[in-house]
């Protein structure tokens, strides 16, 4: 569910009617609704009620500050994967103890960043990376709570680019050799084992990986305890899927999701987090654009619009699926027609959709992509020397600008032509 519906034939964003969020900012632009990314946050909350949980929204996903202290003040934390994302979660507000630190390959001085600025938890996923955090957090001074991500080889049955539990992905430390490396790690200075980390990949469709997966891990729970490991934390990563498509059967509901947790990790006292990204910010975000030209081309007929493949590259990169919908709210009975949906970049890869059935469509009309708050902007690059894609946040009938667009003046200052040359 979301709150991008029509209202007296025009589409809105919660109270907000989209084009005039488009009079105001220009086009494109990505629109977020504060209360579908509350209600996503509270369905977990609710689904995981009675267990000590915490929420650790993937930031990654949609990483704006306005975002991101939304999720601080629903009493969130979040997950982050890069010293980026953890100096933008520091200044959206998010208390140390609610920042827990992922990612295959940290560096030191992130490392020594996160130690400096607080951090609920460090998610280890080599040995190298154990024997550098125990270097750093030991020439500090300071011990560092610790999980170690397993990779538990359970097949996501996502889109290959986004899964990432299988043996021959990058990420975590075999399932198998748990024991030993455990065992190291609690002999490393600096390190303290808190806990298990498990991430098997994104756009899960299917909660049977998931039951797989921390089944797995709660065998290991009681494995490393009998090994004399206090396993109080169980982080079990995110990776739940939404419905791009409208018309295809819906993913399961965070509800089903927690049901899984409960079933599988509920009994062994283990405080839980969870890192969902998607679930929570993709349905809350639209990318809007507009119709430039409508091209009649040899057996075909193309939508050029004003957005492209490097303010949303899902389509292109993964061969995502994301509905378009006209702003204007097409009349009953009107006939569809299959378009060619397109950028104006100059690759052939900037191609939305192909033969996508939509209502008539003519030059300056508005457009919108549902399901692109996640992914969406975070992945958007100046490609074609076009300004990175502004973002707007609307709560009830108010809206403002979160990220601006940049003008060309201050993309053009960016360079600099050394005075030698
Ligand atoms: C990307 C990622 C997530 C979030 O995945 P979603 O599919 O957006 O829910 C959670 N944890 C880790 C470690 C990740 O890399």
């Amino acid at each position: 569910m979301d709150h991008f519906l029509y209202r007296d034939g025009v589409l809105f964003a919660e109270d907000v009617p989209v084009p005039e969020i488009a009079a105001a900012v220009g086009t494109p632009f990505y629109v977020y609704s504060v209360a579908t990314l509350t209600r996503h946050v509270r369905l977990f909350d609710e689904g995981l009620a009675g267990l000590p949980h915490l929420i650790c929204y993937s930031m990654k996903a949609n990483s704006n500050q306005a975002v991101v202290k939304l999720m601080g003040d629903l009493g969130a934390g979040v997950d982050v994967v890069s010293g980026g994302e953890y100096a933008r979660a520091k200044a959206a507000g998010i208390p140390g103890e609610r920042i827990v630190f992922s990612g295959v390959g940290k560096t030191r001085e992130e490392m020594r960043m996160a130690l400096e600025g607080g951090v609920r938890q460090i998610n280890l996923e080599s040995e190298p990376e154990m024997r550098a955090l125990s270097e750093v957090a030991a020439a500090m001074g300071v011990t560092v709570p610790v999980a170690v991500r397993v990779n538990p080889d359970v097949d996501a049955r996502t889109h290959e680019k986004i899964a990432t539990g299988k043996s021959e992905n990058k990420f975590g430390i075999p399932i198998s050799r748990a024991s030993e490396v455990y065992a190291e790690v609690a002999a490393m200075p600096g390190l303290e084992v808190v806990g298990i980390d498990v991430h098997i990949g994104s756009q899960l469709t299917d909660l049977q990986p998931y039951r797989d997966a921390y089944s797995l891990v709660a065998s290991l729970t009681k494995q490393l305890r009998a090994e004399g490991h206090a396993i109080t934390r169980l982080d079990l990563g995110g990776g739940l899927g939404i419905p791009y498509e409208r018309s295809n059967a819906a993913p399961p509901l965070p509800t089903e999701y927690c049901d899984v947790v409960r079933e599988t990790v509920g009994d062994l006292g283990c405080e839980i987090e969870i890192e969902p990204g998607r679930l929570i910010a993709g349905n809350a975000g639209l990318l809007v654009a507009r119709v430039i030209y409508v091209k009649e081309g040899e057996g075909r007929r193309f939508l050029i619009l004003d957005s492209a493949m490097n303010d949303l590259v899902r389509p292109s990169m993964y061969g995502a699926y994301h509905d378009i919908v006209p702003v204007a709210e097409p009349a009953a009975g009107v006939d569809y027609a299959p378009y060619d949906v397109v950028g104006p970049v100059c690759e052939s890869g900037d191609t939305f959709a192909k033969g996508r059935m939509l209502p008539p469509l003519s030059e300056d009309d508005l457009v919108a992509f549902r399901s692109a708050g996640a992914y969406g902007a975070v992945m958007a690059s100046e490609y074609n020397t076009r300004p990175l894609v502004p973002e707007v946040l609307v709560g009830g009938d108010q809206f403002d600008v979160i990220r601006a667009r940049p003008s060309f003046d201050e993309i053009v200052r960016r360079d600099k032509v050394p005075a030698w040359l």
